[in-house]
């Protein structure tokens, strides 16, 4: 670590499992304390050590998550609320220390850190509004003969599974409405990024939140600590953010219990140019798509689609636009684009860029990986003419790559855009309202961008729908995911 503040904001993060709501080291009957090291991928260099929870301790956390819940459902609304708004407030004073530790294990760079300290904070402001409205329903039966009661009540204990792409965000996305709606939970960190979920578990606890409402376990062992979860029965929602691939495992494990899920998973997400965009706007837009949070983003735009019209003088225009944009540790002034998460992901992202060029698309920009520096760097990197077969137009890329696509007609780019298992989140770029509308209501995606590079807001309902996911986080619908009715008919 290179400077003493650097040191400091990692010293302060309480570093244990937080079961029950006290700090304590992984139980390990026989061999010690397990622990594993959290690394900073600019310098792939360790920052610090942390328990490496296994099924013993995942199961004591239950056990506490389990024990609060009837007490916490009891709490009444108002002082949920409160400690969700005492703790949005304290994020905020704290935006700058939990920025630079977000930057310090995620990479991003510190400007980007803040803006997501913020955008985390205010799934809580959002959430403690939501708290006091949960409501329920009345009628009277279609013939006269009774009433129709609704009322809304806590799932219960949830699991919730975050990615390290936004270690905060995605954190205060799920917590957020499950305090609102009276579950307790246990959530599991990715293992890159731990350290702002533990900062962050420290920060409820200050604002008042009862011990065992949250349990955090820190791990490297997923499927030792969550498996035994979904399988105990006591556990009654998983909320997963993360891929495809793991979301696909866990729903066959929740379907043991037949649990309640909401899973927040994999993009693929098209970017369409048509020939009547304001091409300022389209290249704008598109540098936002893609290179928020260094490409690591489930909404990053993975495939361009270009009228051909336009192609030529787009791809030229975001090559100039990304390559102004300066590469480095993300605590250095200037920086905006950091380093991917660790090696496997800079690998891939290479293999998938060898793989367009071999296929024959030509490299605009960037092209290879950054070799002459430690941490795990890839360079922003577009892509012309790239061909139907290259494997990035497909798989997700996660890393400052644009690959552009020519197109002639409205029908082929809204085929190409659809063409993809995945349905997280679409881009259109268009003047022309009819066109708009034609493009919005066909794109096969949960969100859409329209004129627009970014969309997450906590208080629009994110998600996706084929692959990519069941539910939404986030909106007037974000506290459903944490609610179940009951219904009780009355003979009156
Ligand atoms: P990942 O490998 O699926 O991991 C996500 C989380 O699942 C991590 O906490 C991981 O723990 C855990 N996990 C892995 N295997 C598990 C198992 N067998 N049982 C229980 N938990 C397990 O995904 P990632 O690489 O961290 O994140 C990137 C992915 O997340 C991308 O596909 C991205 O699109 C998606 N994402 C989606 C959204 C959305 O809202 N739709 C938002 C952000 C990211 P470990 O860290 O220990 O492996």
């Amino acid at each position: 670590m290179t400077d003493h503040n650097e040191t400091d904001v990692v010293e302060r993060v309480p570093k244990g499992l937080l079961i029950g709501g006290s700090w304590r080291p992984q139980a390990a009957p026989g061999d010690g304390p397990r622990e594993f090291q959290v690394e900073d991928p600019s310098l792939a260099e360790p920052l610090c050590s942390l328990p490496d929870a296994g099924t013993p301790d995942a199961l004591d956390a239950l056990d506490a998550a389990h024990a609060a819940q009837p007490g916490w459902a009891a709490v009444a609304p108002r002082e949920r609320a409160d400690i969700l708004y005492r703790a949005y407030q304290e994020l905020m004073r704290r935006q700058d220390d939990l920025a630079l530790l977000m930057t310090l294990e995620m990479g991003k760079p510190v400007a980007e850190s803040r803006g997501e300290i913020a955008y985390a904070a205010e799934f809580f402001r959002w959430f403690c509004e939501e708290a006091v409205r949960i409501d329920g329903g009345w009628q009277t039966s279609p013939d006269g003969n009774g009433r129709i009661w609704t009322m809304r009540q806590p799932v219960g204990p949830a699991l919730l599974i975050t990615p390290w792409n936004f270690p905060m965000a995605m954190g205060t996305r799920k917590i957020g409405p499950a305090i609102a709606a009276g579950c307790t939970m246990i959530i599991k960190p990715a293992h890159q990024t731990p350290l702002s979920m533990l900062a962050l578990a420290g920060i409820l606890q200050d604002a008042g939140l009862p011990a065992g409402v949250l349990n955090v376990l820190t791990t490297t062992r997923p499927g030792e600590v969550c498996e035994p979860l979904l399988r105990d029965g006591r556990i009654r929602k998983l909320s997963f953010t993360g891929s495809t691939k793991v979301g696909k495992l866990l729903l066959a494990q929740c379907a043991d219990q037949v649990l309640r899920t909401s899973m927040e998973l994999g993009g693929n997400a098209p970017l369409v140019v048509c020939e009547d965009a304001d091409l300022d706007k389209a290249v704008a837009g598109a540098a936002a798509a893609k290179m928020r949070n260094i490409g690591e983003a489930c909404t990053a735009a993975n495939r361009m689609y270009v009228h051909a019209s336009l192609a030529g003088e787009f791809t030229a225009r975001l090559a100039v636009r990304l390559g102004a944009m300066q590469v480095g540790r993300g605590t250095e002034p200037d920086v905006v684009v950091g380093p991917l998460i660790d090696a496997a992901g800079r690998d891939k992202v290479a293999r998938l860029v060898e793989d367009a060029v071999a296929e024959g698309a030509k490299p605009v920009l960037g092209g290879a990986p950054i070799e002459d520096r430690p941490g795990y760097f890839y360079p922003p990197t577009v892509l012309a003419d790239v061909p139907a077969t290259a494997r990035l137009l497909r798989e997700e890329i996660f890393g400052p790559v644009a690959p552009v696509v020519p197109f002639e007609t409205d029908e082929e780019a809204l085929a190409l855009a659809n063409d993809t298992e995945h349905g997280l989140v679409s881009y259109v770029f268009t003047e022309n309202l009819r066109r708009a509308l034609w493009f919005t209501e066909r794109l096969e995606s949960g969100m859409v961008g329209l004129n627009k590079g970014v969309v997450s807001t906590p208080a629009a309902p994110f998600g996706g729908i084929k692959q990519s996911g069941l539910g939404r986080e986030g909106g007037r619908v974000g506290i459903e995911e944490f609610l179940e009715t009951k219904y009780v008919a009355l003979d009156a």
